[in-house]
């Protein structure tokens, strides 16, 4: 049976016409749902008795089930379970800005980067729309809080779970659901380029950030698996049309990894690569795993990369190191989990 959590306002609008009720139902439960947040039909209150018995034959209301949480100052890492047993971690985030939670779209993932945990463990399964809704929900319930920004940056490659991510974005960006600002939610892509050009159609302004991580085609594809399908140019130019279209500014992921992608020269060469494009650069500090031989560049080494890319006028941030302690990269927990 379907989680009623995976159904748009739209949806939930078709399912009230074609039972010849009034559309304004579908508001009604969004409410419940996403503003009262009960946890059964029966709590629905305003809702008439036939409206919930029929709701409850169509639609199941299961919230994710919590296998551990892990803890530190500024991060706190959750694992769920799913109903067919799979595995997957939301990782909540404290920024003076706001809360943001990184969230899976998939049980593993098939694109195949050497670095990550998550490609190590191979894709089982897309994640249903309501599993990704349910991440928030069951962090907001446990912590006590309210999350402000989404970022699509856990398990999982979510441009080859296409329309169960859009329909998640419609889910918590209507005002009567969760009501996340676009602007707030970022999705991250290792670069499938078909569907980056399908999003720039995307009616909603959400940020799209692009994991680089390589300033040529050799190292790139050294490391990312997508890049022998697509190579870096043509990433390159699909982000140019992406940018005209939308008039968005671009996120480019760069993981730092000692002595494969961390020289002066891959700095310059990645400068060039960028020269003129609206965009900005993250350098993410690798968190090194036991299962992966890569190591992190050190302190100096990304200060030094970070400056050559400044003095050539490309904007960029150094991330800031979450949780290094409780495993918060993508698919650590997971991974060390099924070792305990
Ligand atoms: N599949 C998408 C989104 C999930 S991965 C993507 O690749 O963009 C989110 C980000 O985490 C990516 O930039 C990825 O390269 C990065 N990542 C993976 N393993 C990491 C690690 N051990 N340390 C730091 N970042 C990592
Ligand atoms: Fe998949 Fe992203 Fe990990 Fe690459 S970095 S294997 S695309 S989750």
């Amino acid at each position: 049976m379907n989680s009623i959590y995976g159904i748009t306002m739209q949806e939930l609008e078709m399912y009230f016409t074609s039972k010849n009720e009034g559309k304004y139902k579908a508001t009604q439960v969004f409410e419940w749902l996403y503003k009262k947040r009960v946890e059964s039909f029966d709590d629905m209150k305003n809702i008439s008795k036939k409206t919930k018995e029929d709701l409850k034959n169509d639609f199941s209301i299961e919230p994710l089930e919590i296998i551990t949480i892990k803890k530190d100052v500024d991060v706190s890492k959750y694992l769920f379970k799913l109903s067919d047993n799979q595995k997957i971690e939301a990782v909540l985030m404290y920024h003076d800005y706001g809360n943001s939670l990184c969230i899976s779209t998939q049980v593993g993932c098939n694109m195949g980067c050497h670095f990550c945990e998550s490609g190590r463990l191979k894709k089982v399964r897309n994640l249903d729309t309501s599993e990704m809704v349910r991440q928030i929900l069951m962090v907001e319930k446990h912590e006590k809080i309210r999350i402000s920004h989404i970022v699509l940056m856990g398990i999982g490659e979510p441009f080859d779970n296409y329309d169960n991510v859009i329909s998640f974005i419609d889910i918590i960006n209507t005002p009567k659901g969760i009501d996340i600002g676009s602007r707030h939610i970022t999705v991250s892509t290792s670069g499938i380029i078909p569907k980056i050009e399908q999003f720039m159609n995307y009616e909603k302004q959400v940020n799209l950030a692009i994991s680089l991580h390589a300033p040529n085609n050799k190292i790139r594809s050294s490391i990312m698996e997508i890049n022998k399908a697509y190579k870096i140019e043509e990433l390159i130019k699909v982000i140019k049309k992406y940018i005209e279209k939308t008039n968005r500014r671009v996120t480019f992921e760069y993981i730092m990894l000692k002595d494969v992608n961390d020289s002066i020269e891959c700095a310059l060469e990645l400068s060039n690569l960028l020269k003129g494009i609206n965009c900005y650069v993250n350098l993410i500090p690798y968190n090194e795993t036991s299962h992966i031989q890569y190591k992190k560049s050190s302190k100096e080494q990304i200060l030094k990369f970070y400056d050559v890319l400044k003095k050539n006028n490309i904007n960029v941030t150094i991330r800031r190191e979450f949780g290094s302690k409780v495993n918060a990269a993508c698919g650590q927990l997971r991974a060390n989990y099924e070792e305990e």
